[in-house]
This record gives structure tokens, C-alpha cells and sequence, in this order.
């Protein structure tokens, strides 16, 4: 994948070298074009004078100078293993490619593969991998999981030449590879992981016995290993360089193998198909794939247009927050461009640890100034149990864990190619509640007492208001022993 003059093979018109890739497999099989490679198949041992290896399942062929059939085996079940989910994420009955095949190269010294002919002349150099429709190379990698990503990226290309002509332009077509590459291992390396990883996940017992599955988000470092996009995203967030939604859609045909437009066409992708508004609009998409050009992109646009706002502000939270334990569960924040407008009643709402942020329902105009009350009490783990005001032995991402926190989120969308970092405020401050406490006479206030907040918050533009619970991203609520939903009662007291 990474450095992708893929399809676009430099100036080459693309049905061209398409039509070049297809003479060249006729010619192949037709015994023109030969491969001499020494086949060793399944169960084989590699042989000394070709030193390669070749393990195959239904649907990969893949052929290796790295002397680990271990490996190769995992790789070919893996292949196979993805493909019905592949078929299922599109909505394609797995018996339009059932006796679909590729051949693919696992290659640790390149040069030996452009000697033999495997890795023709015409096909660019590049980083990490290359597709054509029924071919892909990949270079050795220093990791089980990465080179399994690498091998079903490019795989995930060939099938969508194979169903749809092509992937459709870059941002597209590489941000679907990543999605139904990113997969969760069988087992997880449990000797690897710190004991706490388990805590609050089960017992590792219970991990050990993952399914293999593909567009999953990485837990933790551990589920995906030389993959490493987090950090990019953590770089671009602190430097304020995190791109637009709408900039992501136009990333140039090509991408040139840098690891950060991979990584924005991933989240996009992984945003598109999980956010109500773009889910059917981008897997219809795909079905237009043999379309590369920028008519693809507009027609998506169009498609989604009205609810633009509304991914746009999504895309802001997302990146606000993407980190090892994202999960999509926690992140089913309601925004609607037909939320109605506040009335300027003060009225209250309940704010859960179940879900990240929360809205409070309604739009606010410019000019509006928010104040706040709170009270309530949630565990924030097992053994701590905090207050809106957080919890100051224990921080997360530089709050104390369990804050109430306040986020306006404006409607319209960014206008630059960055997006503005989130204001992002606590609701009640510890002075806030010292000052509270020194007010109130003792034994006339209890834990159900709502303390009021210092800050208020202005409205400079029309925007949605939103409330969280400070929680790493990987929090699963603590089951109580009543089982009832914990929360923060919040009452919002607008005013002009
Ligand atoms: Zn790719």
C-alpha cells in the first residue's frame, strides 16, 4: 500500500493499464510470459536453489523468498478468512467471487523478484505494497500484523477491480483498503500485554478466543503492531494541522505513500460508514468505483450534502479523540440539522459514562451565554467513584478523570484546511465546589445538591452543545450493584 502510485502507475491512462495488466495475464497464461519461480506448495519444504516459498488457499497464491511457512500459512487463512467479510461490508453475495484468486508476493529482497520477472519492469517502485487486479506484491515487514495489513490492503484493491472495475479515486479507494485491512488478530500476544490491559476487559482467556475480523479499531498497540496511525493523529492534533473533512476528499490522485493521507482516508472511511448520515451514500459509492475521476467525488458529495454539517462536526469530535479504545459504540453522539432551537428555559439533562459526548438536544444561537449546575456521582473505575468536578489523583488526556466537560461545537463548517482545536471546558471547577461547600451550612447539602458552576459559556456563532464525562477512550461503565445507570444531572441555565 504506502506509496501508491497503484493504479495511476504514473502517466499511464488507468483503463490503459488495465487492459496492459490483462494482456500481460493472457500472455502468462498462455505460457508467453513465465514465471520461473519453483512452486513449493503447502506442506512442502522450501528448496534450497530457489529459496522460495509458496503457501496457497482458495483464494491467495502467495509466493515468498521469507523462509517462514509459519507465516505464509497465516497469511493465506487470513486472506481467506476476510474475503466473506470483505463481500458482506459491500453487500455482495459471496458467490460472485467464489472462484476468485489472486497471486500474490511476499518479498523481503525486492531485487530478486524484478529479476525473475514477478515484479515487472513497469510497475513502479514502491514502500510498502502494489495491486493490480490480479496481482499484488508486498514488501516484507517487521510484524505478523503489519504484513497481514499490507496483504489484505492490496487485496481489498484486486477485489474491488474484480466487483467494481476499481476502487473509485484515491481518498476512496485507499480509505476503503485501510477500513477492511485494520482487522483484529485470533489471539491477541496476552504475554505482551500489561495486566491491567485485562481488568476491565474480561480474562485472557476469554481474549484469546477473538474471531478474526477485519474494520476493527485497534484496543491497544498490541492489536496492531507496526500500523502506528494513532500517533500521526496525535502529532497532527497537537501541532493544529488535522485536516478538513472536506480536504480529505480532496487529496490528489496521488497519495505518494505518505503515511499521514493514508491515515486521514481511513478516518474518513471509518467515519463515513459508521455515522448515520453517509453509511448507505459511501458503500453505494463503492459500486461506482470503476470511476476514479473527480465525478465520483461529487456525486458522494452530493449525496450527502444536506447532512454535511453534521459529518463535519462529527469528523471534529472524532479527531478530537481518535486513541487506542476509540470505539464507535461509545461515540453515537445525536446531531441532526433539525435539532430545535433552544427557547432560552432553563431545563436539565443527564449525562452518562456509557457514551462519550452527549448532546443536549438543541441549537444555540450567537449571543447566547450558558451557565451551568451540577451534581451526581459516577464510578469512573472500579474503585473510584467521582463527582462533575473530577477526580484530581487521576487524569485523563490532562483532565481529571471523571470531569464534566462542555464542548460548543459550531454548526457551520470549518473554512481553512485545518480544523480549530475543540474548546473543550470543564462545567465545575474544584473552586467552584470549595466555594459551594464553604457557603453552605453544614448538613443542609447532600451529594443531590446541584452546585453551581463559575464559568459561563458564551455563543460566538450557532452552535450545538455538548456534554462528557472525562473517561479514557477505551471506558466501558462500571456495572453498579444495582444496575442502574449512572449519571450527572445537568442543568443548563441559558441567558443573553
Ligand atoms: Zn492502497
Amino acid at each position: 500500500m504506502t506509496r501508491e502510485a497503484e493504479y495511476a502507475g504514473g502517466m499511464m491512462d488507468k483503463r490503459l493499464q488495465t487492459r496492459l495488466w490483462r494482456v500481460l495475464l493472457v500472455m502468462a497464461i498462455g505460457g508467453i510470459v513465465s514465471f520461473p519461480f519453483r512452486t513449493v506448495f503447502a506442506d512442502d519444504a522450501p528448496t534450497a536453489d530457489s529459496g522460495l516459498l509458496t503457501r496457497e488457499s482458495q483464494h491467495l497464491r502467495l509466493t515468498s523468498d521469507v523462509e517462514d511457512p509459519e507465516l505464509l500459512d497465516d497469511l493465506v487463512r487470513s486472506f481467506d478468512d476476510s474475503l466473506p467479510q470483505w463481500l458482506a461490508f459491500w453487500g455482495v453475495p459471496e458467490s460472485q467471487a467464489a472462484n476468485w484468486k489472486i497471486q500474490g508476493y511476499l518479498m523481503r529482497n525486492v531485487d530478486t523478484f524484478r529479476k525473475s520477472g514477478a515484479l515487472p519492469n513497469h510497475i513502479p517502485r514502491f514502500d510498502h505494497g502494489y495491486s493490480t487486479p490480479h496481482t499484488i506484491w508486498v514488501r516484507y515487514q517487521d510484524t505478523t500484523y503489519y504484513n497481514r495489513h499490507l496483504v489484505l490492503h492490496e487485496g481489498v484493491h484486486s477485489l474491488a477491480f474484480e466487483l467494481f472495475g476499481a476502487g473509485g479515486p484515491s481518498w476512496f479507494m485507499e480509505g476503503t483498503a485501510e477500513l477492511l485491512a485494520l482487522h483484529r488478530d485470533r489471539i491477541p500476544v496476552p504475554s505482551r500485554q500489561p495486566r491491567s490491559e485485562f481488568s476491565s476487559n474480561g480474562s485472557v482467556l476469554a481474549q484469546s478466543m477473538d474471531a478474526f475480523t477485519i474494520n476493527q479499531l485497534p484496543r491497544n498497540r498490541w492489536d496492531t503492531p507496526g500500523w502506528g496511525r494513532y500517533k500521526i493523529v496525535a502529532r497532527q492534533r497537537e501541532a493544529g494541522t488535522l485536516p478538513t473533512l472536506k480536504r480529505v476528499l480532496k487529496l490528489p490522485t496521488e497519495l505518494n505513500g505518505k503515511v499521514e493521507a493514508y491515515t486521514w482516508c481511513w478516518a474518513a472511511a471509518s467515519l463515513f460508514t459508521q455515522a448515520p448520515e453517509s453509511r448507505d451514500a459511501f458503500l453505494k459509492a463503492a459500486r461506482r468505483g470503476f470511476d476514479q475521476t473527480e465525478a465520483f467525488t461529487s456525486e458522494f458529495y452530493r449525496d450527502v450534502a444536506e447532512e454535511w454539517p453534521v459529518l463535519s462536526a462529527r469528523w471534529r469530535l472524532m479527531m478530537n479523540d481518535l486513541d487506542y479504545g476509540f470505539d464507535w459504540s461509545r461515540h453515537q453522539v445525536k446531531l441532526s440539522t433539525s435539532d430545535p432551537r433552544a427557547s432560552g428555559a432553563p431545563f436539565q439533562v443527564n449525562v452518562t459514562p456509557d457514551q462519550s459526548w452527549q448532546s443536549v438536544g438543541m441549537w444555540f444561537p450567537k449571543g447566547a451565554k450558558l451557565r451551568f449546575m451540577a451534581e451526581g456521582r459516577c464510578h469512573v473505575t472500579p474503585d473510584w467513584i467521582s463527582e462533575p468536578a473530577g477526580i484530581t489523583l487521576e487524569y485523563n488526556r490532562g483532565h481529571p478523570l471523571g470531569q464534566l466537560q462542555v464542548c460548543v461545537l459550531p454548526i457551520a463548517t470549518p473554512a481553512g484546511a485545518t480544523i480549530p482545536g475543540l474548546g473543550i471546558r470543564p462545567v465545575l471547577t474544584r473552586a467552584d465546589v470549595s466555594k459551594f461547600k464553604a457557603n453552605t451550612p453544614a448538613g443542609s447539602s447532600d451529594d443531590s445538591t446541584p452546585i453551581p458552576g463559575s464559568n459561563v459559556i458564551a455563543i460566538n456563532e450557532p452552535s450545538w452543545v455538548l456534554l462528557r464525562i472525562n473517561l479514557p477512550a477505551g471506558h466501558s461503565p462500571v456495572e453498579t450493584i444495582t444496575g442502574e445507570q449512572e449519571a450527572y444531572q445537568v442543568q443548563i441555565i441559558p441567558s443573553r
